[in-house]
């Protein structure tokens, strides 16, 4: 089965791994630091923290941005559930606003009527890599005192009017997840503009600990000591995955560029054929394609996706809105709710993509898929 997404992992990361496994350090040494100073700079200078996993890296944003019983989190249902579900877990209620019918992206008029005073941060997702928003919902933002968060875990690399994703909303996460655009088995990480809120999702991602003898409450203890002022857990990042990370941060624009040619390689073959329709790109972004998310109209989506699992080809569908999950619909939360986001989940079927789908597999896929439509 050819897969949707996969790993592309060269000699070269192979080397860097080993490299570490040999030397002093294998969590918390000089990759950790490496990795996190190269993510800043590829992604707008403020300062990254790496994380074990996006969930994770979700989960220490809205601790970090101080989330909880009382406060609402206002985010997209077109995503993966860790996006809302790890507000949640901290005690915060989510509020769903719909996707623009054409992109999946979440949609400014629909958030600016579900923010209110209680609103803490707006959560965003650059899906399928294309970034958001963000000029129109900054601002929405500002005027109830709440912050944007991008779960980039689709668009590391990409841009939004020349600016690099990481540097668009107040806190932006990752995730290296295989199928993701650079990995490290498991993982992620966090930048965030505001050097207060970097420092706290720090502290949480490392059990709580405060090293800094200043702020230190505990007095007059002695040179080992460390404490714990609010409750973290522990989150850090391996330097063995770290290394493998910043290896392939090295590749990160090849990458991103053998995605846009598949992007371009589909877009030109199936953007005439009846019955389906090719992802949209807005002028002003240059997006890092995690996903291509086609949609198969009429009604035939599910019919197409088993005819080309059969065929060996290994689609996906990305995503049931997340208040589609029994765990929010046991909460209340009504089927109906983003109609715009459930007619883009009836419709949508990712294509394989992934740096090492070759012209003549991008063909076969095409093959298959015009052979399932006919
Ligand atoms: C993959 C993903 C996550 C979670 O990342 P993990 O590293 O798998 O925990 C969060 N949000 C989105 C949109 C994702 O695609």
């Amino acid at each position: 089965m050819l897969p949707y997404g996969r790993q592309s992992i060269a000699e070269e990361d192979i080397n860097a791994v080993v490299e570490v496994l040999r030397g002093d350090w294998l969590t918390t040494g000089p990759a950790v630091e490496a990795l996190e100073t190269e993510i800043s700079r590829i992604t707008g200078g403020s300062r990254a923290v790496t994380a074990t996993s996006g969930t994770a890296a979700l989960h220490m944003a809205y601790a970090a941005a101080g989330i909880g019983r009382g406060d609402e989190v206002v985010s997209t249902p077109m995503t993966f559930i860790a996006t809302a579900s790890t507000a949640s877990m901290l005690g915060a209620t989510v509020r769903f606003a719909d996707v623009e019918e054409d992109t999946g992206l979440i949609d400014p008029a629909s958030v600016a009527a579900h923010v209110n005073e209680r609103t803490k941060v707006i959560a965003a997702v650059d899906y399928a890599g294309h970034p958001a928003d963000y000029d129109a919902l900054q601002p929405i933002a500002e005027a109830v005192g709440a912050l944007t968060l991008d779960d980039a875990a689709h668009s590391i690399g990409g841009t939004y009017r020349g600016k690099p994703v990481g540097d668009l909303a107040d806190i932006t996460t990752f995730s290296f997840f295989p199928t993701k655009n650079l990995t490290t088995g498991e993982g992620g990480a966090l930048v965030a503009k505001r050097p207060d809120l970097a420092q706290r999702a720090h502290e949480f991602h490392y059990i709580g600990l405060v090293r800094d003898p200043e702020r230190f409450k505990v007095v007059s203890e002695g040179p080992w000591h460390q404490e714990v002022h609010e409750f973290g857990l522990n989150y850090r990042l391996s330097d063995v995955a770290c290394a493998l990370g910043l290896s392939q941060l090295r590749r990160l624009e090849s990458f991103k560029q053998r995605r846009a040619e598949i992007t371009a390689r589909y877009n030109s073959a199936l953007s005439d054929v009846e019955g389906l329709r090719v992802p949209v790109q807005k002028d002003h972004v240059d997006p890092a394609w995690h996903l291509y998310p086609l949609r198969v109209l009429h009604g035939r989506r599910q019919e197409v996706f088993e005819k080309m699992r059969a065929a060996g080809i290994g689609v996906q569908v990305n995503y049931m809105p997340v208040y589609w999950h029994p765990v929010y619909a046991e909460m209340g939360y009504k089927r109906g709710m983003c109609p715009n986001a459930e007619a883009f989940y009836a419709q949508e079927l990712s294509l394989p993509i992934f740096p090492g789908l070759t012209d003549s597999q991008v063909d076969q896929v095409i093959d298959a898929l015009l052979t399932a439509v006919r």
